[in-house]
């Protein structure tokens, strides 16, 4: 059924829902766009890279909207983490599926007819069953919720015949949107989404690809696990992901780190179901720090607050690369992702593939592309966008290996890369990069010197570098197409460019090995995350989360994420009323944690006098500057000329309420003092004195201390006027 003559959900209502239930006080980028189409019934399709925040995007106005959002889901573990986390903020949610008993499911169905649900989260098998289909024909929806909407492509990485059933959702249920969430970034992936499911002018919202809270590092694998303790130390107590090529690998891996007293287990393909979801659940309740996997590993996982992933060895993919590297600092805080390639890295993939027929001209393509990206010396962030057909304005990412000078450049590139070029031309570019650096290193193997390579005027050159290192460099310089490998034996070919490097006309960066590189300079991570925040409590929080989690059998984070935590021993709040100003605190939680979560505070402030409601000027951690999006600046002239939000509105064809969000990057960028363009000035007026009355924080004390009679973007407009007043 569609709705009838309800009254439009407004953005303030979703507003106050996100800080009622989630106790969030902001919009990540994209997420206030992508809820206005939702409520202005226009479908969508957004894609935001993992942990952007796509499920806020329809979850929050669902509990707004009438009647009921229905979620597509593919997975089910996915469901039920989803599920049980909208249900500790307090929004009426449930799933349905194969895992239910049939009383359990019958409950769910009775709670449908009866309007008791905001939203059903359902496999696309489950739904386009007739009686499901018949069940929700008879009742009010507000939407169509198609969540890792690229599953219903063939062109995606992740192709599920189930998902083509969608189809027929605009034919049978028209007049309810449908919005398709995507981490999948393919300009083709994201119109074949849309095609397929037959969007009516949906409105198309694509993220930013970079992750800045996410450090890089990429590193050749030279001291056996040392490179790997050394992150695994730096995050000691931490949940964290190692992942391995192979499952003998893991294996290994998981019981070295436990013999060295790391908390660590395995997952992989040829464990049991039953192991599989033990060792899964111990870590999300975060009874195990580490989980040691196969790329099956983290399909279906939400973690938010993973704080290292370690890949032991080179992915098969950028994609895949992406996607793993992605789990780490879903919650928006630093984390760190350190890559340890090797040079059989390649080989093994290829042999791997091979076996499992997933060998060919696609995947070769890719795996080529992931080694370049390894032994590239470009900046990680911008190498990863860039793949991704983004790219990043700054030159500096100040949160890659490469950016913050971890890597050492070898003192004469140019000689180096000038020698190693001669050598592939003197073996007539018929030789691979292994050989290439046996003749390099001078070695006395049998076939160089059969062939008289011993004779030649390169033999020997880099003769006081180990092979490793020389082997190391043949891939730097094919990494900046000084060389390729050529046909099916990897012959070593110079390009144009490595002629000119001969010639002395240009020269490429070649990195030393790597050696015990700590990081010089402080990364831009996220360094004000853990401002304030008193570490011990912090620790003793995070006993507490994980003990909640065991008794409740739901995982740590759905309790409280990292951020929360972090926040929470920032302000060490003695009230329910400061508890609920802390982020991530929504009423709900306030009401089930509240109490026992004070005490806990109580307790440690008294045990080591430490001070209790420590004021923060800021509700949240400011993760980055000023972000200045492309669409806002088109925005700027007319705010510069003066036109009112209704007429740039009007001018741009934009919601009101997104130009409200293009003024305030505005008003930032150009230090704008005065709101009253755009504010009425009594209102201005108002706005100001509750500020100087409460004290700067967040709006929502604002919001309530107005009675509501003025708008958030109001006092966010006037807020920000202030703040540049105050330089
Ligand atoms: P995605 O589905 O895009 O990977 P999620 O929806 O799982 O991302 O969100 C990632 C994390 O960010 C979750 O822990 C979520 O609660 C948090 N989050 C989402 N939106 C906000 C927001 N506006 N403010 C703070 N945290 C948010
Ligand atoms: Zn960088």
């Amino acid at each position: 059924m569609v709705r009838e003559n309800v009254s439009a959900t407004t953005i303030d209502q979703v507003r106050e829902t996100v800080s009622r239930h989630w106790g969030y006080d902001s919009f990540r980028p994209l997420q206030q766009e992508a809820i206005e189409a939702v409520i202005a019934d226009r479908d969508t399709v957004v894609v935001l890279p993992t942990g952007g925040g796509k499920s806020l995007c329809f979850q929050a106005p669902a509990c707004c909207m009438e009647g009921l959002a229905v979620v597509v889901s593919p997975l089910i573990s996915l469901m039920k983490d989803q599920v049980d986390a909208l249900r500790t903020n307090g929004v009426a949610a449930a799933y349905y599926n194969s895992s239910l008993s049939s009383a359990e499911r019958n409950t769910v169905i009775e709670a449908v007819r009866c309007d008791a649900l905001k939203l059903l989260y359902l496999a696309p098998e489950s739904l386009l069953n007739q009686n499901m289909l018949s069940l929700l024909s008879g009742v009010t929806l507000s939407m169509f919720a198609i969540d890792e909407a690229h599953c219903i492509s063939s062109w995606g990485h992740d192709f599920r015949p189930e998902y083509r059933g969608l189809l027929t959702l605009k034919e049978r249920f028209p007049g309810v949107a449908v919005h398709a969430y995507t981490a999948t970034a393919t300009e083709r992936v994201r119109h074949d989404i849309a095609a397929q499911l037959s969007l009516q002018d949906p409105e198309m919202l694509v993220g930013s690809f970079d992750r800045p809270n996410l450090n890089y590092r990429v590193q050749r694998r030279s001291r056996g696990m040392d490179q790997m303790l050394e992150v695994i130390e730096r995050h000691k107590n931490e949940s964290g992901i190692v992942y391995c090529i192979s499952r003998k690998e893991v294996e290994r891996t998981a019981e070295a780190l436990n013999a060295i007293g790391h908390s660590a287990l395995a997952y992989h393909a040829g464990l049991s179901d039953t192991d599989r979801m033990h060792n899964q659940e111990a870590f999300l309740e975060e009874r195990v720090d580490i989980v040691v996997a196969t790329v099956a590993f983290g399909m279906g996982i939400d973690k938010s607050n993973v704080r290292f992933v370690i890949h032991s060895g080179m992915p098969k993919s950028l994609e895949a690369y992406q996607q793993e590297s992605g789990r780490a600092g879903r919650d928006g805080l630093e984390a760190d992702c350190c890559l340890f390639f090797g040079g059989n890295d390649f080989g093994t993939w290829k042999r791997l593939m091979a076996m499992s027929g997933e060998s060919n001209e696609a995947a070769n393509t890719a795996l080529e592309a992931i080694s370049r990206f390894c032994s590239s010396t470009t900046c990680r962030h911008q190498a990863l966008v860039q793949y991704f057909g983004q790219s990043l304005d700054q030159q500096e990412c100040g949160a890659c290996d490469v950016c913050l000078d971890q890597l050492e450049q070898v003192d004469d590139p140019l000689i180096v890369a000038q020698k190693i070029l001669s050598c592939i031309v003197r073996l007539e570019q018929m030789y691979g990069a292994d050989y290439t650096a046996q003749v390099l290193a001078g070695s006395q193997d049998q076939r160089i010197l059969e062939k008289g390579h011993d004779r030649l005027s390169t033999y020997g050159l880099l003769k006081d570098f180990p092979k490793t290192v020389i082997r190391d460099w043949i891939e730097q310089l094919i990494g900046q197409e000084c060389a390729q490998k050529v046909g099916e034996y990897n012959q070593l070919h110079v390009t144009e460019l490595g002629f000119q490097v001969m010639r002395g006309e240009h020269t490429p960066r070649l990195l030393k090995p790597a050696s015990k590189s700590e990081s010089k300079k402080a990364s831009a991570a996220d360094p004000a995350s853990w401002e304030g925040v008193d570490r011990g409590l912090f620790e003793s929080l995070r006993d507490l989360r994980r003990q909640i989690s065991g008794e409740q059998g739901v995982p740590a984070y759905i309790v409280f994420g990292d951020a929360t935590l972090r926040d929470l021993a920032r302000r060490r709040p003695s009230s329910l009323e400061n508890f609920l100003q802390v982020q991530g605190v929504g009423q709900k939680k306030c009401k089930d944690y509240g109490t026992l979560f004070l005490k806990h505070i109580a307790d440690y402030c008294a045990e080591g006098s430490v001070a209790a409601d420590v004021e923060v000027k800021s509700a949240a951690p400011s993760r980055k500057p000023v972000e200045i999006t492309a669409s806002a600046v088109r925005a700027f002239p007319n705010f510069k000329a003066g036109e009112s939000i209704a007429e740039v509105a009007e001018s741009l064809g934009r919601a009101e309420s997104t130009v409200w969000g293009y003024l305030g990057q505005f008003l930032r960028h150009e230090q704008i003092t005065d709101p009253t363009p755009w504010v009425d000035e009594s209102i201005a007026k108002r706005i100001r004195e509750a500020i100087e009355e409460v004290g700067p924080g967040p709006l929502k004390p604002f919001f309530e201390h107005l009675d509501g009679e003025v708008s958030y973007d109001e006092i966010r407009i006037v807020a920000s006027c202030l703040t540049n007043a105050e330089g």
